[in-house]
Order: structure tokens, then C-alpha cells, then sequence
């Protein structure tokens, strides 16, 4: 853990390339720094995402610039507004305000002018060949591809013809507006790239005003341009792109932004993937996009991460040129990190086995009061009720103990946390020789952590008064894929095949009565268990809790 902290600090000290890449601009003269976060709203954000927000806006802020908030609503079929919504939810949730919100949608009536405009230029033209024949004329990356038989239409023709596209006189998948560059191209997505595609389907923003839609590439330069974006940043994968993408600016001589990529985040025992995800959602496998074992904001959300556990994660991994796989323990130890320092304490038994303190008095109810959070004094304290009959956890008593074992043994004494020292005199067992019960005794002087004579003992344990305890369903998560790359199959499998059984175990837990008021979402710990939070789904007559991480990084040691 040391190393991982010794690693921001170093790069704190140094800058990462993305810096390095805008104080060269900087230093060119460049006065400002532009940039934007630009998800397809077909499905909700993921930590992937959660990176690359952290840079673009990190990155404006850092450098007193601005970044926008870019919908990049190219494909009707896949949108939905239901996405955009939680997309802008889960920014700020984050943290981060965007300075513009905008739609590349928005820019449809431009990017037909331009297209109108290479066509004018011999730079683009209407090709009637259907998608199979297109793919199959592109070639290979060693042999060029075949010329299109309409390539060479006249620009009368191509403007006539793709008015008419645009009017919505041609069916699905009849033609497509191409642009005119070279079917040799070392780069295969110069071969005469697709700029439009007929799709008669509703969108969510301009309904059934348009009938032709932009790709990619011809979509996002140019709305980068069109926001005078000066730093464009994407995932590797892009790269190869990047030509295309100034080909467009240069053709139509619009405002120069310019793309620069980074490695994309991949995190063991997890998938990305917005289509998987989406499955996932649609195929039941998870209770919804906020199922806390998916990887996307609004489930780390529910599952009671903070916002800053989030930031310093993305911070903590850093912006790397090549493809790695970063652990999940990673993500882990920073929400634990900010955890410790803002969860209030409680005491919960998730385990219980049932103590009776027999020389207390039978119906007599004590108040101790507890710190709420040993890491920050303005929490303040609770008062945490005290009666006969106890219940701890099994762990915390062994019948026929080890040497260092120093919680509850029979004959053996130990400390209930903010209370009293018990000691075990008998242990209750049924028919089947199990515990059922242990019948103690208490030292009346030694609340508050003294004792009647002084004496110390080693061992402090949590507690729940049975009487006072709340009961509640209790959400155990473990990772959603049993191996580090769910893509790792034996043949004649899926990932669908990886995913864990085991990945949400319900159990019953019983609260110290305190815990009723916590909000949903707000994650406290259970002292020496682990941090919870209440779920969406808890009530007041039913309350759940989840458990957002454990206190240490226990799985990752047992899976490996
Ligand atoms: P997915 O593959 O999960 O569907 P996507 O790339 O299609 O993701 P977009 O909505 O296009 O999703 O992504 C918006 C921005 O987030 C893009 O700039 C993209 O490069 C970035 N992004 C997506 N996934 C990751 C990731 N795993 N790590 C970092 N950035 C990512
Ligand atoms: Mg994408």
C-alpha cells in the first residue's frame, strides 16, 4: 500500500503526457484549453468513463480552461434520453460541471452543409453499393480495394442524389454519401470512409427530421471544430483515426482541433463494455445498470463509494500511452482510504452468536456513548444501548483457542467495546453439539475502560444489545466475473460463463438501533467488519445494507 501512495506523490511531482502536451501548446502561444467529454448516450457511464472525465475536466481545470459536455447522439437506434440523464447525473455526481452542455445532433444542419460542400469539392460521392459489397471491395491491408462503379458520378449527380437521400426518397441501407480519397490507402479507413447512412428511425432529440445519419468519423472532428475544441482526447483505439479525423478539418479548412489518446482503464474481474453491460442488464444477470457488482457510476454510487474515492482512483492508476490491466484491489484501497477518514463508526453483528451476562439485571437498559469517528472529532458521539442479553460475533469466541488468541474464551475475559469487561463462565450447546449460547459475567466497575482492580485485557469486541438490535438483509459483493479477464474462456464458452455465482450473498445482520437513521447511499463502517451503506431498496420496515468494501483486501489475497 505504501508504494501505491509513494507512486501518486511521484507523479504529483512530474507531469503525465497529457500535461506535458498542453503546456507545449501553451508555451506555443496557444491562450486557451478546450476541452470535452463526448459519451454516446447508449447506456450508463462506467469507471472507464469515470477516467476519462477526470482528465478532460481535470485537465481544464487545471489549466483555468473549459470542458464541455459533448452528447455524441450519431445512431437514433441505440440512444435514448433516459441515458443522457444519467450520464449528466453521474458528472456531477463526480464532481465535475460541465462550461457547455451540447448534442452533435445540434450540428446536423452544419455537417450537411459541409458534406454538401465536399461534394461540390469531387471530394465526396453517393454509392449505391450495399454494405456486403462495400466491405468486401475495401480489400485487404495487402491487397488495395476495388473502386466503387458509381465513384465517378458527377457532382451534379451526387448533389441531387444525396438531397434526396437526406429527403428521405430511399430506403434503408440503399446508398451511402462516401468520401473520395484513395481505395489503396495503407490506412483501411481511408478507403473511401462512410460519411452518412440511411436510418428512418426517431431520434431522441430531432425526431423524424432527419432520415440520414453521420458516422463517426465525419461526426466528431468536426463537431470538436465547431466547439473550437483544443485538445480532442480519446482512447487508444482511436489513433488510427486521427488522420481521418484532421483529413476532415483540412478538406473543409475548418478550426484545427486536434485528437490525442491515452490508454483506456481495463480493471481485472470486470468488463467495460456498455453492449455487455446493457446484456447483462437485459438478460437479468444483474438487478439494473445501479446492480452494485456492475462497474458503472451509478452502482458504485449505490454500493456507497464516494465521489472522491472515485477522483482519486482515476488519479491513482494515471494516464498511461499502452493498454494495461489495472486490479480491482486498486479501486478498492482508495475508496477504503477516503472511507476511513469521512464513515461514521457503528456496531453491527453479522454473525451472531447470542451472549446472556447473568449476574446483570433481568429488564435494566444502559446507554454508553460511542465515537462516531475516531478520524474526525466534529462527528461527534452516539449513545449505543446496553442490556442482558448480547449478541457478538461467532468469530470473536473460540472453545479451544490458539495461543494469541485474545477475544472470548471460556474462562477467558475481554472487553465489549465502550462497555463492559465480560468474562465466559459456560457455553450452551444444542443436541448437535453446536453453541447456541454463552452465559457470562460482568464486571460492574469496569464501564467506560476501567476495571474494579485495574487489570487490562488484550481483547476489545463489537457488540449489538439483542433486544435493541435492528434487524437487516445484508449484501455481501464479490466481483461479478470468478476470473480476472472475464474473457478468458475454455473453448465453446462465453464471458457469460465467467460471471460469479457467488457474486451477492445475502445474509441477515443485526444493527445497533442508530443505524436506522442512516441515509441511503451514505456508507458508515461496522466496526471491525467492514463499510455498509443502505440500499435503494431498503425500507423502514425492511432495511438493507451493502457492503461496499471490506475493511481489509481479503479477496484479493484468497483468489490468487
Ligand atoms: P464502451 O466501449 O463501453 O461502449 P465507448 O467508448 O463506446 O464505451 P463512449 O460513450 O463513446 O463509450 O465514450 C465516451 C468517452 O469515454 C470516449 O472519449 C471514450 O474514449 C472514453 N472511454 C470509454 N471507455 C473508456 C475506458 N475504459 N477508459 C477510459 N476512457 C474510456
Ligand atoms: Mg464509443
Amino acid at each position: 500500500m505504501a508504494s501505491e501512495i509513494n507512486e501518486t506523490e511521484t507523479r504529483e511531482k512530474s507531469l503525465n503526457f497529457l500535461e506535458e502536451i498542453i503546456e507545449e501548446s501553451i508555451a506555443k502561444g496557444e491562450k486557451r484549453v478546450q476541452t470535452r467529454f463526448p459519451p454516446e448516450p447508449n447506456g450508463y457511464l462506467h469507471i472507464g468513463h469515470a477516467k476519462s472525465i477526470c482528465i478532460n475536466f481535470g485537465l481544464a481545470k487545471k489549466y483555468g480552461g473549459r470542458c464541455n459536455l459533448r452528447f455524441d447522439d450519431t445512431n437514433p437506434v441505440k440512444e435514448d434520453v433516459e441515458y443522457v440523464d444519467s450520464i449528466k447525473r453521474d458528472i456531477q455526481w463526480l464532481g465535475f460541471q460541465w462550461a457547455e452542455e451540447h448534442y452533435a445532433s445540434d450540428y446536423f444542419d452544419q455537417l450537411y452543409e459541409w458534406a454538401l460542400e465536399l461534394i461540390r469539392k469531387g471530394l465526396a460521392y453517393v454509392d449505391d453499393q450495399t454494405q456486403e459489397q462495400i466491405r468486401e471491395n475495401r480489400g485487404t491491408v495487402s491487397v488495395p480495394g476495388t473502386p466503387s462503379p458509381w465513384r465517378d458520378r458527377s457532382v451534379e449527380e451526387n448533389l441531387d442524389l444525396f438531397v434526396r437521400m437526406k429527403n428521405g426518397e430511399f430506403p434503408d441501407g440503399s446508398k451511402v454519401l462516401r468520401a473520395k480519397i484513395d481505395m489503396a490507402h495503407p490506412n483501411m479507413l481511408f478507403r473511401d470512409p462512410i460519411m452518412y447512412r440511411i436510418i428512418h428511425a426517431e431520434h431522441h432529440r430531432t425526431g423524424n427530421k432527419w432520415c440520414i445519419y453521420p458516422m463517426y468519423d465525419y461526426a466528431h472532428g468536426q463537431s470538436d471544430s465547431i466547439e473550437r475544441i483544443t485538445h480532442s482526447i480519446c482512447t487508444l483505439e482511436f489513433d488510427v483515426h486521427r488522420p481521418l479525423y484532421d483529413w476532415f478539418i483540412q478538406a473543409l479548412g475548418i478550426y484545427p482541433s486536434h485528437q490525442y489518446e491515452f490508454a483506456r482503464l481495463n480493471l481485472t474481474y470486470t468488463l467495460m463494455s456498455k453492449r455487455r453491460l446493457l446484456k447483462l442488464v437485459q438478460e437479468g444477470a444483474v438487478m439494473g445498470w445501479d446492480d452494485p457488482r456492475m462497474p458503472t457510476i451509478c452502482a458504485l454510487r449505490r454500493k456507497g463509494y464516494t465521489p472522491a474515492s472515485v477522483r482519486n482512483f482515476a488519479e491513482m492508476v494515471g494516464v498511461a500511452k499502452r493498454d494495461n490491466v489495472i486490479d480491482l484491489g486498486k479501486l478498492e484501497y482508495c475508496v477504503r482510504e477516503d472511507l476511513n477518514k469521512v464513515a461514521e463508526r457503528r456496531m453491527a453483528v453479522l454473525n451472531p452468536l447470542k451472549v446472556v451476562i447473568t449476574n446483570y439485571p433481568e429488564g435494566r437498559t444502559e446507554l454508553f456513548t460511542a465515537i462516531n469517528n475516531p478520524e474526525d472529532e466534529a462527528a461527534g458521539t452516539r449513545q449505543v444501548p446496553f442490556s442482558r442479553e448480547l449478541y457478538i460475533e461467532r468469530d470473536d469466541f473460540m472453545e479451544n483457542p490458539p495461543k494469541k488468541f485474545f477475544r472470548l474464551q471460556p474462562g477467558g475475559e475481554v472487553r465489549l467495546r465502550y462497555a463492559y469487561l465480560i468474562k465466559c463462565e459456560e457455553v450452551v450447546k444444542d443436541a448437535e453439539g453446536n453453541i447456541t449460547e454463552l452465559r457470562c459475567t460482568y464486571d460492574p466497575m469496569s464501564g467506560n475502560g476501567s476495571s474494579s482492580d485495574g487489570r487490562r485485557v488484550k481483547g476489545v469486541i463489537h457488540w449489538v444489545s439483542a433486544q435493541d438490535a435492528v434487524e437487516a438483509e445484508i449484501r455481501l459483493f464479490n466481483p461479478l466475473f470468478t476470473k480476472e479477464n472475464p474473457d478468458d474462456v475454455e473453448e465453446g464458452q462465453t464471458w457469460e460463463d465467467n460471471l460469479n455465482p457467488e457474486s451477492m450473498v445475502k445474509i441477515t445482520g443485526y444493527l445497533e438501533p442508530s443505524l436506522r437513521e442512516t441515509p441511503v447511499g451514505q456508507a458508515v463502517q461496522f466496526e471491525r467488519v467492514g463499510y455498509f451503506c443502505p440500499d435503494t431498496d431498503s425500507t423502514p420496515e425492511h432495511l438493507v445494507f451493502n457492503r461496499t468494501v471490506t475493511l481489509k483486501d481479503s479477496w484479493a489475497k484468497i483468489n490468487k
